[in-house]
């Protein structure tokens, strides 16, 4: 678990219409937010669109369950992962000018990665961003298993989205 007075880092991994996860980042007293429809990969250089969704409240972070229907983000939540992370330079800066490096200690996700801002196309509304893994000891080779396949399970209560949808009131 992160330390007294580090970044919140966390993934939620959101069965609504349509399967994805939600990474975010604590600045400014928020959680800094991107919904990676293909999820993280931990293979160094390969890039996973992560668009940038509406910051979220801190006391959002370890929400698991499920959003009834109707509702905002409908569906189920799992906690696939948490810890903090640490910026390289000022992280305001950062996300401001679109390239965003940190890195992440959590589990599964550790290392560095980056964030880097796509360059916005005409009459495209959503911001997108690409989520890329570094080269490091964290890094994987392309055949390796991929991390969500091997990470079905919640990070806090090891249940999986089908359990988490069963167990719902
Ligand atoms: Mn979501």
């Amino acid at each position: 678990m992160a330390e007294r007075g580090a970044l919140r880092y966390r993934v939620q991994k959101h069965a609504a219409r349509r399967l994805h996860y939600d990474f975010r980042l604590e600045l400014g007293g928020v959680l800094k937010s991107w919904a990676v429809t293909r999820g993280p990969s931990l293979v160094a250089g390969e890039r996973r669109l992560a668009v940038e969704v509406e910051d979220h409240g801190l006391d959002y972070a370890d929400f698991e369950g499920v959003i009834a229907p109707g509702h905002y983000g409908a569906g189920v939540v799992l906690l696939w992962d948490r810890g903090s992370w640490e910026p390289e330079g000022d992280p305001v800066a950062a996300l401001a000018s679109g390239s965003l490096s940190f890195t992440l200690h959590g589990q599964p996700l550790t290392g560095r990665w980056r964030l880097m801002r796509m360059k916005l196309r005409p009459r495209e509304r959503q911001v997108s961003w690409l989520l890329v893994k570094a080269q490091d000891g964290a890094a994987r080779p392309p055949d390796a298993p991929d991390i969500l396949d091997e990470q079905l399970r919640s990070i806090a209560t090891d249940r999986t989205v089908e359990e988490i949808a069963a167990e719902a009131p």
